[in-house]
């Protein structure tokens, strides 16, 4: 019985430890402390871009946050309409960085998502694409099958069948970049030369199916910069995807999970390629009540703060480059300069910032996928841009915008090519061919 007990207890703190329920049961009281600070000033909705496309009250910061008010206090009725301009969000957080109260809209939106799936929906609501995606690997599809599925044909039969389409999967498959061979990382990667220190990377599972080629950039310009590289295998998914969409719970395990990892090791700083990871991991605080033991950082600003070794030399490069700010480089993470700072080191860069870099391209995470309309109207912005100032590059540090940006730029024709910033700079660097 006394062993039963303590197995109990011990199981009991086990289960607190691993799902810190606390900010789901505050979900309400903290709705209502946030929305209350909003003071309905409207300084917000000029930097909002749904309410800037549909000049909607409820489609704009201070309307969402109204209606979230008036569920929470039971003056409103749950219904599509509310939902669709909830969902309507892109959860930019443009708002945030332009508000005078410091309302948390981030967080107040997540909280809200989270209520309405508790208490509109049921615990089993959530979408295909959130389930689907409870792995390590986005969608939950290995990287090998959709190679398969790119290099077999299967991909030209199930376009011109017309199947993709009946299955709901076309604009998924839309997406879709050429899937070169997959890379298995190593444990560890040893500094060249003398060793200056050692970090983590964090490989991110949609970077790690998608855009493997920035990922090796990095592990060649950390280890050529003098340092060791840690990627543990057992790293999961950062959980932003089901944070934003309301599955709270599981954004905690996966984020209880990496901290585990990461922290188990000794390591200088954990580094990211992609900034909407880099946001979630930055705020574990908030959402897991722990934060990591040691600096999360943006890759370029890394690069930026570390002394460059003298032997390394860059070659110059005569090419119009525009660079596309993500949402959580500039609202959150705050570290665009960053990016400007490190790709100086280029020689005869023609640099241009994107002009309304401000404003999001309507990537959001998975809002590409399910908000068809809004994203593909903020996209649309984006290339006239480019059709305007007609780039060879562009460069951005988010995955999620690179693939939106790259389908809109397939589709209008145009030649651009769309890399990370950190890819090009170790592209520049001479006598790194091994
Ligand atoms: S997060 Fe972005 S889309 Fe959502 S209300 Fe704020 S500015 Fe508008
Ligand atoms: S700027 Fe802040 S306080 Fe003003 S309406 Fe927007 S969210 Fe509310």
């Amino acid at each position: 019985m006394f062993f039963s007990c303590i197995l109990y207890l011990v199981s009991f703190l086990c289960y607190l430890y691993l799902f810190p329920r606390e900010h789901i049961l505050n979900i309400e009281s903290f709705i209502r402390q946030e929305a209350d600070k909003c003071v309905k000033c409207g300084l917000c909705l000029p930097h909002c871009p749904t309410y800037m496309k549909t000049q909607h009250e409820g489609d704009s910061p201070r309307g969402r946050i109204a209606l979230l008010q008036g569920l929470v206090e039971g003056q409103l009725q749950f219904s599509p309409q509310l939902e669709a301009h909830l969902d309507s969000c892109l959860s930019c957080r443009a708002c945030e960085h332009a508000c005078p109260a410091t309302v948390q809209y981030g967080q107040l939106l997540d909280a809200g998502r989270a209520h309405i799936a508790e208490h509109h929906h049921g615990a089993d609501s959530h979408s295909l694409l959130d389930r689907l995606s409870n792995h390590a690997q986005p969608l939950g599809i290995p990287p090998l099958l959709l190679r398969l599925y790119q290099t077999t044909g299967l991909q030209w039969i199930a376009r011109r069948s017309g199947l993709l389409k009946k299955l709901g999967l076309q604009r998924l498959d839309q997406y879709l970049p050429r899937i070169p061979r997959h890379v298995k990382w190593r444990r560890e990667y040893p500094s060249q030369g003398k060793c200056r220190g050692s970090v983590a990377l964090f490989t991110g599972c949609a970077s790690n199916l998608f855009d493997q080629a920035t990922l090796q950039a990095t592990i060649r310009l950390l280890t050529r910069c003098g340092y060791k590289v840690h990627i543990p295998p057992e790293q999961v998914c950062c959980g932003a995807m089901h944070q934003h969409n309301g599955n709270i719970e599981q954004a905690c395990q996966f984020a209880n999970s990496n901290l585990k990892v990461f922290n188990s090791l000794s390591a200088d700083a954990l580094i990211y390629t992609a900034t909407g990871c880099g946001t979630t991991l930055n705020e574990y605080q908030t959402l897991a009540r722990q934060a990591f033991d040691m600096p999360v950082m943006d890759v370029s600003r890394f690069f930026e703060q570390i002394s460059w070794p003298d032997e390394i030399t860059v070659e110059p490069l005569d090419k119009k480059v525009a660079v596309h700010d993500p949402c959580t480089l500039t609202h959150v993470l705050g570290s665009e300069a960053s990016v400007y700072a490190l790709l100086a080191k280029i020689p005869g860069l023609q640099l241009t910032a994107l002009p309304d870099n401000a404003t999001c391209c309507g990537a959001a995470g998975s809002y590409m996928l399910t908000q068809p309309v809004m994203a593909d109207a903020l996209l649309s912005d984006k290339i006239k841009l480019l059709e305007t100032l007609q780039p060879d590059i562009l460069l951005t540090s988010n995955i999620g915008c690179a693939l939106h940006l790259v389908a809109g730029i397939r589709e209008a024709g145009l030649k651009i090519e769309v890399i990370h910033p950190v890819a090009l700079l170790e592209r520049q660097i001479k006598s790194d061919k091994r």
